[in-house]
């Protein structure tokens, strides 16, 4: 696999080299270059250079058939960014085939067609005699890129979450560097290359790989040159960024991490419900900012979810493992740390063995615990793992209270067959996405994002676009 920066037009691999790793085996999958200050400060001037050059007089119809020429070319490498994309994370492929990849492209094409349909604002306003002219004033709302745009992203879903952001921000005129995550380098060369093959003047896409802190991250965000910064990533390091991007008031988006909780009510369809806690506990291996790690369960119906779930978790096949070798460390500590606080464990708790090479790879058994009071560290902080912790509640006030008592407010799931109920409690709840009787249902031109600790701002369809963009009031008497 190849990585390397990609800054105004060139391709490059100069800095220290940093070791990338293969999660499913724990064996090297080579080194990329961490960029140095100063190639930080390239990108950020060519990015600046483009804005100034012809990317700064494109016209909406211009940027969109860029988008599409970009998803054009992750769909012409399809199979080479699923390879990548399962190599970087160590999930299996047909995730990347069935979520990532097509959602990369789906991100380039639905900015492309909702930046050409997306209406401009006037307003007219009668002569008022204050220097108006005899007929008022017309007003009207033209939108202006940010500018520069440092784009950084997690390592959970690289390429979904780095192209989320990147679409927008190339759809609303900005130019952009983009830093992945040190753990997954893979597939954002890859789109370099894409984007270098649909023929963006240089400077317009620019990355750059390296660490966060002290690293290409920190260079970035505390760059006087940076107009916006749009992060995806922990809640501490969102109050890092947001440290640094204070010193020049630069703009920021945040989607940070979270603790969600499930309310399954004693009236839900239990088998769909505990299908749909499986899934939300367990799709790669917890590794998702919306995954469960908190469910409630109305007491009638508790202890048959409990063991039904129980079930699920142990006989899940199949799964990944952890990003890293401290990724499982941490996870495993909370394992270790939920029995010390009390917990029973009901399925899962430690690592699995399964005797081959994946013995060598960063994998955890998934795990249902039970018994822990509320303030348990277990069920307070962020683990990002394949777990989750069920708690008994007997009425609906005490549900709704019991998912909001959290730091964090990214997503909740309510499982209930009462109509009423549904959007009684939805409402109510403390997260910036709360799914009835299902998980993990995107619209893109939904808006996303978390309230708490999980989120500044949000994202999504023309919620992005307000991000990148500025609206300029042009006042004209007539
Ligand atoms: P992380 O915060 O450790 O790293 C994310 C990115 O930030 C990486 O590219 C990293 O190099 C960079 N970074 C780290 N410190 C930095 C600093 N001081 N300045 C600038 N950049 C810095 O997060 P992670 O471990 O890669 O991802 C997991 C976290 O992301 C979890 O908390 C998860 O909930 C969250 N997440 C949230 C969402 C969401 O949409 N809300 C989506 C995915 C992941």
């Amino acid at each position: 696999m190849r990585y390397a920066h990609y800054v105004s037009g060139a391709f490059r691999s100069d800095g220290d080299p940093f070791p990338v790793t293969d999660p499913t085996s724990g064996r090297s999958a080579g080194t990329a270059p961490a960029a140095s200050e100063a190639l930080v400060d390239s990108a950020v001037t060519a990015a600046r250079e483009a804005l100034h050059g012809p990317w700064g007089a494109t016209g909406t119809e211009e940027r969109a058939r860029v988008l599409h020429r970009i998803a054009d070319g992750i769909e012409a490498r399809f199979a080479e960014f699923a390879e990548a994309e399962a190599a970087d994370t160590g999930r299996p492929r047909e995730f990347a085939e069935t979520v990532d990849v097509p959602r990369a492209i789906r991100n380039f094409r639905a900015y492309a067609d909702l930046l050409t349909g997306r209406p401009e604002r006037a307003y007219t306003t009668p002569a008022t005699g204050g220097g108006s002219g005899d007929g008022g004033v017309l007003n009207y709302a033209v939108r202006r890129p940010l500018g520069v745009v440092a784009v950084i992203a997690p390592w959970n879903l690289p390429l979904l979450l780095m192209s989320w952001k990147v679409a927008p921000a190339l759809a609303a005129g900005n130019a952009v560097v983009a830093k992945p995550s040190e753990e997954t380098p893979g597939t954002a060369t890859l789109l370099a290359e894409v984007v270098d093959a649909a023929g963006l003047p240089p400077g317009v896409f620019n990355l750059v790989h390296g660490h966060g802190q002290g690293g290409a991250g920190e260079f970035l965000t505390s760059h006087p040159g940076v107009d916006g910064i749009a992060f995806t990533g922990a809640s501490a390091t969102g109050t890092a960024i947001m440290r640094a991007a204070a010193d020049h008031l630069t703009p920021v988006s945040f989607e940070l991490g979270g603790k969600n909780a499930a309310l399954v009510f004693a009236d839900a369809d239990l088998d769909a419900a505990v299908a749909g806690t499986a899934r939300s506990s367990f799709t790669h291996s917890g590794q998702i900012c919306l995954c469960t790690e908190r469910v409630y369960v109305q007491r009638p119906v508790f202890e048959e979810f409990v063991a039904a779930l129980g079930r699920k978790a142990a006989a899940l096949g199949g799964y990944g493992p952890m990003i890293s070798a401290a990724h499982r460390s941490k996870v495993l500590s909370y394992y270790r740390l939920a029995v010390e606080e009390g917990a029973t464990v009901v399925s899962g708790g430690g690592v699995p063995r399964f005797g081959d090479g994946r013995d060598e790879g960063f994998y955890v058994e998934p795990t249902v615990l039970t018994g822990l009071p509320q303030t348990a560290r277990t069920v307070r902080e962020e683990i990002f793992g394949p777990v989750c912790h069920v708690a008994p509640f007997d009425t609906e006030e005490e549900a709704v209270r019991l998912a909001n008592d959290s730091p964090y407010g990214l997503a909740a799931t309510v499982w209930t067959k009462d109509l009423s109920r549904a959007h009684r409690v939805a409402p109510r709840v403390e997260a910036g996405v709360v799914w009835v009787n299902c998980w993990n249902v995107r619209d893109l031109r939904t808006p996303f994002g978390g309230v708490k600790a999980s989120g500044i701002g949000r994202e999504g369809g023309e919620h992005s676009l307000d991000f990148f963009s500025e609206p300029v009031n042009v006042c004209v008497g007539i």
